[in-house]
């Protein structure tokens, strides 16, 4: 039975090549960092260059690029410096936010002097911009809105540039997670208003524990995890060297084979939701259908109750295909998540399934997952 791999944004292959760089570096990048010697010298050079690779394709400056161990530490980072540091007291999310970001605010607004506002989303998770503005129209308390880029969950993309937009007019702090979209979609820092920016190189065929976060130059933050200067003194402790050069030649190739990729997905993924609506009726698109307003890379269907669609996850994993309930965290639970309950699609037994795909996927892998649903439905 050939394994089938639809579970890209809860971690995307790893390249090969990918991880030819990182044995490399492992080999040969011995040195400390912050070592002056050689060993030092040549790891820090290998640092220092797979900084300016990123920057270069988000445009920003080289010293706007933070390392981080993931995308989680990159979202505590922002809301917590924001509030220590850059004495914010409101923090805006959406109510379809990743938990590194919810858990976060939740946690500060229990904690500290600070209003903690979740923003409602419609049927198909995009925020209400209204009512954004409207909230920022108060300006009394000086405000981090904290809104991803693309939902993990259903792949709704907000628009971040009318977002960035509002926040400048109002004097707002912009925190966008980027996880999802990073290496995926091209994102430009100098022309979008955007304060801080996250993103984790397993979400973009790199490797597991490393991430970044963008600064903009306004905003410059003191440590969240203190010690030694290490990232210019805004994240202590030494570097995984070998991750974040991982990290840098995977958005590189994602960068050198965005068209061609991206197109090969996208019409991946007009085929999956043609063949589901064709010979499953039953089953209903969750996500927004057009890749203008769903990352192109997630689909999300609402499978109907029925005695099989309880089971439907584990039936397809013993069928050899890997997806999830939602997002990863919540794959196996039995309640819906917040994302789900967010859009109202908790209302009833159905459930929620999340189909992730890459560049690595098939039309053949396609027609085997439309098979296996017509016999679990
Ligand atoms: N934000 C989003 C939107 C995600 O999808 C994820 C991971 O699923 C994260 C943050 C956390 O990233 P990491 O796994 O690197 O901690």
């Amino acid at each position: 039975m050939k394994s089938i791999y639809l579970d890209n944004a809860a971690s995307a292959p790893i390249l090969e090549e990918v991880v030819d760089v990182i044995a490399e570096s492992l080999r040969s990048l011995n040195g400390n960092p912050s070592s002056t010697h050689k060993y030092g010298r040549t790891a820090r050079a290998a640092i220092e260059q797979s900084r300016k690779s990123i920057a270069q394709h988000l445009n920003a400056s080289i010293g706007e690029i933070f390392f981080t161990s993931c995308g989680t530490e990159a979202n505590n980072t922002v809301l917590n410096c924001a509030v220590d540091q850059l004495d914010v007291e409101r923090i805006i999310i959406s109510s379809i936010e990743h938990p590194s970001v919810r858990n976060t605010a939740s946690f500060i607004a229990k904690h500290r002097d600070v209003e903690v506002v979740e923003l409602r989303v419609n049927q198909s998770g995009r925020v209400d911009l209204d009512i954004l503005e409207d909230l920022l129209r108060t300006p009394e308390k000086k405000t981090l809105i904290s809104i991803m880029h693309a939902n993990n969950e259903i792949g709704t993309i907000q628009p971040i540039e009318t977002i960035g937009e509002l926040c400048k007019e109002h004097q707002a702090l912009f925190h966008t997670d980027a996880v999802q979209t990073v290496g995926h979609l091209p994102c430009d820092v100098s022309t979008t208003n955007i304060s801080f920016l996250s993103a984790s190189g397993h979400k973009f065929h790199g490797p597991k524990g490393i991430g970044f976060l963008y600064v903009n130059s306004d905003n410059i933050i003191e440590p969240y995890i203190r010690g030694g200067s290490q990232e210019r003194n805004v994240r202590a402790g030494t570097e995984n060297v070998a991750g974040i050069v991982g990290m840098a030649h995977a958005l590189q190739y994602c960068y050198d084979h965005m068209n061609e990729k991206s197109a090969y997905v996208r019409d991946l993924r007009s085929y999956l939701i043609e063949q589901v609506s064709e010979q499953l009726p039953q089953i209903q698109l969750v996500s927004y259908s057009s890749t203008e307003d769903c990352l192109y890379t997630i689909t999300n269907f609402y499978v109907p109750p029925s005695d099989k669609s309880d089971l439907l996850l584990m039936n397809l994993d013993i069928a050899g295909i890997s997806a999830s309930g939602g997002s990863a965290c919540s794959s196996g639970a039995e309640k819906p998540s917040h994302v789900i309950e967010a859009i109202g699609r908790d209302s009833d037994d159905g459930k929620c399934v999340r189909f992730s795909m890459s560049f690595m996927n098939t039309k053949e892998e396609i027609d085997q997952l439309v098979k296996a649903l017509k016999k679990f439905k």
